[in-house]
Order: structure tokens, then sequence, then C-alpha cells
């Protein structure tokens, strides 16, 4: 029986984060068995459209994780005890009841293709992007979003790592990119281009608010500048990504830190 390479099944976890909510994929199947990647969320029905998913295939065989967010992880230890297969992430630090690490570049079958674990940090140190070797299907967990934006969140979230994953993406060839969040995309390197283009915006941006303010200001006086047209409800999240890119500049030797929580130029 022939099946699609992949099946997308929307978890019911929609929030302001994770938009319409998250995606899990079942892949692979015959002999070597299924693989999922981000069970993402235990609701009862949810899991049940998994295995379901598993057994059209002929049984899942591994739990694949992206890297360790709530989203992703979610339904992992409950799939698990229901299937008794193992759960593999990156790293334990990352996910702690990960039952094997998956190092860069490893490979797992995938029906008559093969699946290549490509460690992407930046949004986490612990990021994992999935590429199906033959089709050039990216699975991008939360490296690129089909909706919404990326969060780089310190300390976890490094941007200068992000950018560089970025580029490292740039590199292969990608017919189209299934992300954890939101619909497939079809153009996944003018998708790359955009998303390095506007980090490289936002940093100009929060350079620029930092020379109107003399030279030095705090995160929130910067946020206030910068995201003045964006909903105040996710300026604490805003936040978080000026201080992602005030740690990248710091990185570069562009900004230092200043007295009482200010940032100087
Ligand atoms: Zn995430």
């Amino acid at each position: 029986m022939q099946h699609t390479a992949y099946t997308v099944l929307l978890a019911p976890n929609p929030s302001l984060m994770t938009g319409p909510g998250t995606n899990t994929i079942v892949l692979g199947g015959g002999v070597e068995g299924a693989s999922v990647i981000d069970p993402a969320d235990e609701h009862p029905d949810h899991l049940e459209a998994i295995i379901k998913a598993g057994e059209e295939r002929g049984d899942i065989r591994r739990i694949l994780i992206t890297h360790g967010h709530p989203d992703h992880i979610g339904g992992a230890l409950l799939l698990k005890k229901r299937l008794g297969v193992s759960i593999y992430a990156y790293s334990r630090q990352g996910v702690p009841f990960a039952d094997e690490e998956i190092a860069d570049g490893m490979t797992f079958p995938a029906g008559d293709d093969t699946l290549r674990a490509i460690h992407t940090p930046g949004h986490r140190f612990d990021h994992l992007c999935f590429l199906l070797e033959q089709k050039r299907t990216l699975f991008a967990g939360d490296l690129i979003a089909g909706v919404g934006t990326v969060v780089i969140s310190p300390p976890e979230g490094d941007l200068l790592d992000y950018l560089q994953s970025l580029a490292r993406l740039q590199q292969l060839e990608i017919a189209e990119m299934v992300p954890a969040h939101g619909p497939i995309i079809t153009d996944p390197q003018a998708k790359l281009a955009e998303y390095i283009a506007h980090r490289l915006e936002r940093e100009r941006q929060v350079l620029e608010a930092l020379q109107a303010a003399q030279g030095v200001a705090s995160i929130p006086a910067l946020v206030q500048v910068i995201y003045v047209d964006v909903d105040p409800r996710l300026h604490p999240v805003a936040a978080h990504s000026v201080e992602a890119h005030l740690l990248k500049l710091e990185r570069e030797g562009r900004v230092r830190r200043g007295e009482a929580e200010t940032w100087t130029l």
C-alpha cells in the first residue's frame, strides 16, 4: 500500500504563542516502522489520531522531538507508554525524559526515504530540524513559522546561533518546509531570506532607538519605541526579542551593559 510521505495532524493546543496549534508529523512506515515528530499534546483524541496514522503505515517505532518546549513534547510520555517505543531528542538537558540523544546528522528510516536530523540552535539550544533526503521536505520545528513569528527568548534562545542556523539551511536544497505552527511553506529559500532580512531590520531599529536615546536606554524603553504598533499583550515577548538583539550585539562587541538595567552603544 502506498502512503503519502508524511501526515500532518494539528494538535488541539491553539494559543497566542502556538497560533492554530502544533503540527504533529507521522511519517515513514513499512518494515522499519513509522516515526512521530512532536506529539505536542496529550489530549486523548490527538493521541488516538497519531496512533491511527501510525497503524495505517505499519506501526510507530520512535518518537522524535524537535526541541523541549511544552507544545512539542506534550503527549510524548503518554504515547511512549501506549506504544512502548523510545523518545529521541537532541539532549537530555533539553528533554530530560528522552531515551536516546540525536547527534547532528543522525539518520532514521522513513519508508523509501531517509530522515536526517540537523542541529539548528537559536530558538532553543536543543533545536533540531528533520530533512527527508529524497523528497527534500524539511520539518522545521520552530526555526520557521508558517504563521506569526519565531520567538528568540534569552537565555535559552540565542539570536546569533539562530541566524547561523538560518544561514546553514540556506546551503541546503529544500523543496518545502513544514513548520510546527501554520501552513506548509512552498518557497523555502525566499522565506529564509525574508527571516534573515527581518532580523537584520529589527537590529537596525534597536541600534537606531539606542542612538535616539543618546546611546543609553533600558529594554522596556526600547520596546515602547520599536513596537509602538504591536499589541501591548505581546510587549513582554517583544522585550525578550530586544534583549536577544542586545545580547547578539554584545557578543559582537557593538553594545555593552550600562548602569541600572540599561544598555549602551
Ligand atoms: Zn518552541
